[in-house]
């Protein structure tokens, strides 16, 4: 696939911009150089070839209502006094010939801040749904139009399934109507298994708990990889030490638990870093085996 991309940046007063006709690797992995920082809620990664941008699409205050299942001892131990922040991310994947989406939030700032990494909504080529909640599709349409208007929408079947027929969620429905024909649903591959590839460099793997399709994407590229792992947790200080603690969000959250800790132990034992919607800048980092849990290393 072929991009023309007019990029147009005006960041920190300095206008940059450029015309690439992007149709080869080293072309279309050219993103002006820019650096970001915290403050523009976008974290920069590079997984071979690829660039892999974290982008915050909201932030607020964290609540540990969410996890009834942490004791009072836990939360001391964990949470700062003063409290603690709760991010919502989504991931854009540059690869040699497309740019993809890894969900889209709420549909806050993630249009904002594709702009100023020179993106426009209708050069995006694939959104991957780690599942069907609204902080995730939340960007996909307006008034029934699909903000990613040459796009194709992937997900697992379960989630579809679950969110269209099972426990209809009009949201979701209608998140996927806007894209007709251009969704595709899959059945992610199992942990551990050999993987097929949905786009280039792509992996689905099965996560379910979350949600019945719950999936994470395993990002490779020139022997470097990366998980973007949707909602494998959402209080990180706690369940990265604690994997056994669900969520009141997880569907199942026995299942949850279990996936959450598989994912972990993976991404420990493999070296691969791993990214979530639900863990504040940069969103990503590595996995190290701690005890009868996980600690996390944040990307720098
Ligand atoms: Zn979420």
């Amino acid at each position: 696939m072929k991009h023309s991309i007019i990029a147009s940046l005006i960041i920190g007063g300095i206008i940059v911009s450029g015309f690439m006709s992007c149709t080869s690797a080293a072309e279309t992995s050219h993103i002006p150089a820019v650096s970001f920082s915290e403050s523009d809620g976008i974290f920069a990664h590079r997984v071979g070839q690829f660039e892999v941008f974290m982008l915050v699409e909201a932030q607020r205050e964290g609540n540990t209502g969410i996890i009834p299942g942490a004791s009072d001892e836990i939360l001391e131990r964990y949470i700062p006094a003063d409290g603690f922040n709760h991010s919502t991310n989504v991931f854009v994947v540059k690869t040699s010939d497309q740019i993809i989406v890894v969900d889209t939030g709420f549909g806050n700032t993630i249009f904002e801040k594709m702009e100023l990494l020179g993106i426009l909504p209708e050069q995006v080529d694939a959104v991957l749904l780690t599942h069907m909640h609204g902080d995730h599709f939340g960007g996909l349409q307006k008034d029934s139009h699909p903000l990613f208007p040459n796009a194709k929408v992937y997900l697992d079947s379960r989630d579809r399934e679950h969110f269209t027929v099972i426990a209809p969620n009009q949201g979701a429905a209608d998140a996927l109507a806007a894209y007709g024909e251009n969704v595709e649903t899959f059945d992610a591959d199992v942990l551990g298994s050999t993987y097929r590839e949905i786009l280039p460099g792509v992996s689905a793997l099965a996560n379910y708990g979350h949600t019945p399709g719950h999936t994470v994407y395993l990002i490779a590229n020139g022997g470097d990889r990366l998980i973007i792992a949707g909602d494998f947790l959402h209080v990180a200080l706690v369940q990265f030490p604690h994997p056994e603690i669900s969520a009141t969000f997880d569907v199942d959250q026995s299942a949850a638990a279990v996936s959450r800790r598989q994912i972990l132990e993976y991404a420990a034992t493999n070296n691969i870093p791993i990214g979530g919607m639900h863990i504040v800048y940069p969103g990503m980092g590595d996995v190290e085996a701690d005890g009868e849990g996980f600690k996390f290393i944040p990307k720098r």
